[in-house]
């Protein structure tokens, strides 16, 4: 029986001249390591039929199912500031899309399928340990109700594949909304091909924001819908310590949807300008840094609509600079709407924004760990404060916050218990630590345990229920982790 997944395949129906129809490489032995059952059975699919030697070969590439339409896509984009007219899915394959029963579309994608067009000086695959880790991280930030693209299954492809040294080759399943990306955009622009720009605009409307179908300038109302989904989901990273760590307009997708796990990793002790990237030498994409440089794409993004706009440039980029100039106040204020419950606060008052900056300069630097100091906020929101000095004991300016803001919770009338229950269903608990996400790969990898890996997504997937016998997963790294260092 063919595995049945409900395929349209509007992309390749509709997007003629924006992919080239591919297929992915046949792996020698492909095997599940990872199912998502979870989020199979939120698509409708038979997640016992696909968790299976028959999905194991389609989902490393080697076997295109029925009614799919594998296609690499093109597209552009500006990495570390720098544009490449010409990028797209050189390691990758969109199957097709997902049906689900609510009608919903979504990108069922293969990352580590084999060469393709685009693959420039790339082998085309990918290797277990990312893998496993892009597999981790979706469903840690899936799990903190974080915007994602998601796994739904990891194989091995039965390869050796050289990077440092060989390891074993494998792919991800992954699904998305869709993987238009800012990027997409900019192939088009760049090229002047204004009717395929209109075509892919109008495409990302109808799937994307379908509302706007009649707006009054339907691709300003993308622009605006674009800003503001990168707005809410770039508040919602910053506000869990989530650093992309390659924010290239190629990795911006338009739907609103974190992509591209490559080098990210969540922060552990807190400082503004923390870079864990290996290759972002210049810290373009440190903590700090992100908001403003979601607003840089999305002035790229502005720059490609342009002709779409407005006949008129000058006219065009005074709608797309307004637009793009608004970016700031909807980010934050996204950003002090989460800070304000993440802090316990249920009612809004003037000087809460410099409440929650005064928390940020008074910590900068201290060496105290981001999720631990959150969650140790809700028993100081009681209690003598002591657990939360234990983490920074040594700032007086911290202090001084302490009691402004016990000041300032005073004045609220809210059952405390009905405040620590607020504070922590926004603060989690458990994260990816980075030493354990570490030590789970390393486990699978060189050890064929997965066992590390399953207890940390187990845990991950419910990051703000204490657990018993899970102390370790919510402690920081251990000195002798040092300093840590991502991988594209
Ligand atoms: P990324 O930095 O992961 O967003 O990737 C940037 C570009 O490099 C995309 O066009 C990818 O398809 C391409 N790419 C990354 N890794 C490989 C690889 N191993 N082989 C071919 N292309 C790759
Ligand atoms: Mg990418
Ligand atoms: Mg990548």
């Amino acid at each position: 029986m063919p595995i049945d997944f409900h395929f349209d395949n509007t992309y390749a129906r509709e997007l003629d001249g924006f992919y080239v129809q591919w297929q992915g490489d046949t792996a020698p032995d492909a095997k599940i390591i990872k199912f998502n059952h979870e989020l199979a059975n939120v698509l409708g699919l038979d997640a016992d039929a696909l968790n299976s030697k028959q999905g194991a070969a389609i989902f490393a590439g080697s076997v295109a199912p029925t009614g799919s339409n594998p296609l690499a896509q093109a597209y552009a984009g500006h990495q570390f500031g720098g544009f490449s007219p010409q990028l797209g899915d050189g390691r990758a394959i969109l199957l097709g899309e997902i049906v689900d029963a609510k009608g919903q579309h979504h990108d069922l994608h293969l990352k580590g399928s084999g060469r393709t067009p685009f693959s420039r000086g790339g082998d085309g695959k990918a290797v277990l340990g990312p893998v496993l880790r892009e597999y981790l991280m979706g469903e840690a930030m899936h799990a903190l109700a974080i915007p994602t693209t998601r796994a739904l299954a990891a194989v091995t492809t039965g390869e050796e594949i050289l990077r440092d040294g060989y390891q074993p080759g494998a792919v991800l399943a992954r699904i998305a909304e869709s993987h238009l990306r800012v990027g997409t955009f900019q192939f088009f622009a760049a090229r002047q091909e204004n009717e395929k720009l209109r075509q892919l605009a109008d495409y990302a409307i109808h799937r994307h924001y379908p509302n706007l179908q009649n707006a009054e300038n339907p691709y300003v109302a993308l622009l605006q819908s674009v800003c503001g989904a990168q707005a809410q989901l770039i508040a919602k990273w910053m506000l869990v310590g989530f650093i992309h760590g390659v924010m290239n307009t190629d990795n911006m997708t338009i739907s609103g949807e974190t992509i591209d796990y490559g080098p990210c990793a969540f922060m552990d002790y807190y400082a503004s300008n923390t870079v864990y990237s290996s290759i972002d030498a210049n810290g373009r994409y440190a903590y700090g840094n992100q908001p403003k440089m979601a607003k840089w794409n999305l002035a790229r993004l502005a720059e490609s609509l342009l002709p779409l706009i407005d006949q008129d440039t000058d006219r065009a980029i005074e709608i797309a600079t307004v637009e793009i100039n608004k970016f700031d106040d909807i980010y934050t204020h996204h950003w002090v709407d989460g800070m304000r419950k993440k802090i316990g606060l249920s009612t809004v008052q003037d000087d809460d924004v410099d409440l929650i900056h005064q928390l940020f300069t008074s910590i900068e630097n201290q060496q105290v760990d981001f999720t631990q100091l959150f969650r140790a906020l809700a028993g100081a929101a009681t209690d003598e404060p002591s657990e939360v000095f234990d983490l920074v004991s040594h700032s007086d300016d911290f202090k001084l916050w302490i009691a402004r803001w016990q000041t300032r919770l005073a004045q609220e009338s809210i059952n405390p218990s009905d405040r620590i229950a607020a504070m922590n269903a926004m603060n989690p608990l458990y994260i990816p630590r980075n030493h354990l996400v570490e030590a789970a790969l390393n486990a699978t990898v060189n050890e064929g345990d997965m066992t590390p890996f399953d207890d940390l997504l187990a845990v991950l997937k419910q990051p703000f229920t204490p657990r018993s016998n899970a102390e370790k997963y919510a402690q920081p790294a251990p000195a002798d982790f040092g300093p840590y260092k991502t991988f594209c």
